[in-house]
């Protein structure tokens, strides 16, 4: 039996913190918050900056994060799981309103991944690699319901016009 949807399981909110598009706090064009490496747990402040092409806006987190601690290259406040790039915390580009809830998403390749994943009829757990910490498993019951797979995928879809 071949089951489509078991790696998605294994997926990390982490593995999408790549290139972020954000809303340029500048101009509120479409921003790249560049992290590095980060993706590979290599997180380096100065390497995480946000740039925009549209106004020139460029800012490294060294420069606008007081409370990194420099000894210990700790203690800057990360948020993972909400419509803003875990560093700056600027909103996301790919987020709209989806019957009173926010449908977001870091990047093209993280909208994939949801549609990829809401548009598979085959969601079963493999209790061997399943994993509590994965986005697979995390995703909101809204989003994984049946009735509103379609006007998700359009959603989504759309999204990735924006
Ligand atoms: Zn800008």
């Amino acid at each position: 039996m071949v089951n489509r949807t078991k790696h998605t399981y294994g997926v990390q909110i982490y593995d999408f913190i790549k290139d972020i598009c954000v809303i340029c706090p500048n101009c509120s064009a479409k921003a790249i918050v560049k992290t590095g490496e980060f993706h590979k747990l290599k997180y380096n402040e100065y390497e995480v900056k946000v740039v925009c092409t549209a106004c020139g806006f460029n800012q490294t987190l060294e420069h606008v994060s007081p409370r990194i601690d420099k000894k210990q290259k700790r203690g800057n406040i990360l948020i993972f799981g909400a419509p803003v790039d875990p560093f700056f915390h600027l909103p996301v580009w790919f987020s709209t309103s989806f019957e009173g809830e926010t449908l977001w998403a870091y990047n093209t390749e993280h909208l994939d991944f949801l549609a990829e994943h809401i548009g598979s009829k085959l969601r079963e757990r493999n209790n061997f690699s399943f994993n509590v910490k994965s986005i697979g498993a995390r995703l909101p019951k809204w989003m994984t319901s049946a009735n509103n797979r379609e006007d998700l995928l359009k959603a989504i879809h759309k999204l990735k016009l924006k």
